[in-house]
């Protein structure tokens, strides 16, 4: 048969990878082949010795924290940066999605302007949350974020106990993940209060108004709760290797959880918080140098489920405003445009992590969780996704040349030895080193398999 479209490179597929080709009709895989050269095709692209990994996810990205950043350029961003799949936060300003008037308008702009495929997360009021979960599931959210620390009291509230154990036992009959910033709210204010109070605002006392029990204890409670209401529990952005101790433990139990961290606790420390000051401003915050490696032991040892960037596209002033009082500062970074190749770098090329792993924990495994079943890996049958890997290709991250509205990175200036050579969505072309971003926006919103 003649396929409208044949890849070439270094396939890298579920356990394995091999020179070879994909064949691509309608937007599917077809065929897989393990020498090249066999497949007939229309259109043959043929990235030689480049490595071809399954469309990788980012479960994390805040599209409208920063109104300024939307669909059209985080998604943009997401496709230079071999992103084909992402799941949009429901913090949205100037509303966040707690009804489904604002989840339809979303998955509008979705399906007009977005450059790979969004999937969407929903939350729930402050008071009485629950009650939204089930008509927000029906219209196809792929999960539900909820925080136990309060960012905004309206748009990113702190959910109280009894919220939460309702909220998990109805996302449990619907077999949606419910998701977690989990963060002391009550511990970190108190060691803010003390800091701010002491005139402690030099940069490093972000990092110590949230030592790592913040993070902990929070997980702890959610654990717990998660075992008397079987929900399918997701911890987002754990930055600290005891939280992982804990969540092995629950899993050890039976409770249904995954954890994700994120780039920048891989590959920043406190060190960084301490030279650039608000841009490297997270929450939670930057760890220890050895805390670091003890989280890089974790994901080596299997404990960590899957990587994110928690996109965060702020700009200059947002970070600004901070210079002479960390606490002034927005919290968060962008990572749509880079995470991948520095992940790549450090993992592959630095830790000799095989590549089968690196696309679990970037795609196959977010795909299952979130139930995403054309996701996930170069098999027949799947949606003709791909993200194209050139090595050896150095370039400097420049923080003024992002396709996202975001102008600042704690990466600025830093040289990675790889870059994306293409990326592909359900056998659409939409972004390529040498002509940059697709004229047409293909992408589409994506509901999990159980709606
Ligand atoms: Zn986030």
């Amino acid at each position: 048969m003649k396929f409208e479209t044949v890849l070439k490179g270094h396939i890298v597929s579920p356990g394995e990878d091999f020179p070879g080709e994909v064949g691509i009709c309608n937007g599917k895989i077809i065929e897989i082949s393990k020498t090249k050269g066999k497949l007939d095709a229309e259109t043959v692209h043929d990235f030689g010795e480049d490595y071809i990994l399954p469309g990788l996810i980012d479960t994390h990205v805040h599209c409208y924290s920063n109104p300024n950043e939307g669909i059209k350029r985080a998604s943009s961003a997401a496709a230079k940066g071999g992103i084909t799949t992402f799941l949009d936060m429901p913090y949205d300003l100037p509303a966040p999605i707690t009804n489904v008037k604002a989840l339809k308008n979303k998955i509008d702009i979705i399906n007009n302007e977005s450059v790979v495929d969004i999937a969407l997360w929903g939350t729930v009021p402050k008071e009485n949350g629950a009650e939204v979960i089930d008509e927000l599931a029906e219209h196809g959210v792929a999960g539900f974020k909820l925080s136990t620390f309060e960012t905004d009291p309206y748009r990113f509230p702190r959910i109280a106990d009894a919220d939460i154990l309702e909220a998990m036992k109805k996302t449990a009959k619907k077999d949606l993940v419910i998701a977690f910033h989990a963060e002391n709210d009550e511990l970190l204010n108190s060691y803010i209060r003390d800091a701010i109070a002491e005139n402690n605002l030099d940069p490093i006392y972000h990092n110590l108004t949230r030592p790592p029990v913040t993070e902990t204890s929070s997980v702890i409670k959610l654990l717990d709760m998660a075992s008397w209401t079987d929900a399918k529990l997701h911890i987002v952005h754990v930055s600290h290797a005891q939280t992982i101790d804990y969540i092995n433990w629950f899993k050890e139990q039976g409770v249904n959880v995954t954890a994700e961290t994120c780039y920048n606790y891989l590959l920043l420390s406190t060190e960084d918080l301490k030279k650039y000051g608000p841009k490297a401003k997270i929450n939670p915050p930057l760890r220890k140098p050895e805390e670091l490696k003890a989280l890089e032991e974790q994901l080596f040892n299997s404990g960590i489920d899957f990587i994110t960037s928690d996109h965060a596209p702020w700009q200059k002033e947002d970070k600004e405003i901070g210079n002479d009082n960390i606490f002034k500062a927005k919290s968060g970074a962008p990572g749509l445009e880079i995470m991948v190749s520095l992940l790549f770098d450090y993992l592959i090329s630095d830790k000799n992590m095989p590549l089968s792993r690196f696309a679990a924990l970037l795609s196959s495994a977010p795909a299952k969780r979130f139930n995403l079943s054309d996701k996930g890996s170069i098999e027949k049958g799947k949606d003709a996704d791909f993200t194209i890997i050139k090595n050896n290709a150095p370039w400097k991250i420049d923080e003024n040349d992002f396709l996202s509205i975001s102008d600042i990175s704690p990466f600025h200036g830093h040289t990675l030895n790889n870059h994306i050579e293409a990326t592909f969505v359900r056998g659409h072309s939409v972004y390529s080193h040498k002509n940059g971003i697709a004229d047409k926006a293909i992408g589409q919103f994506v509901k999990p398999d159980n709606v």
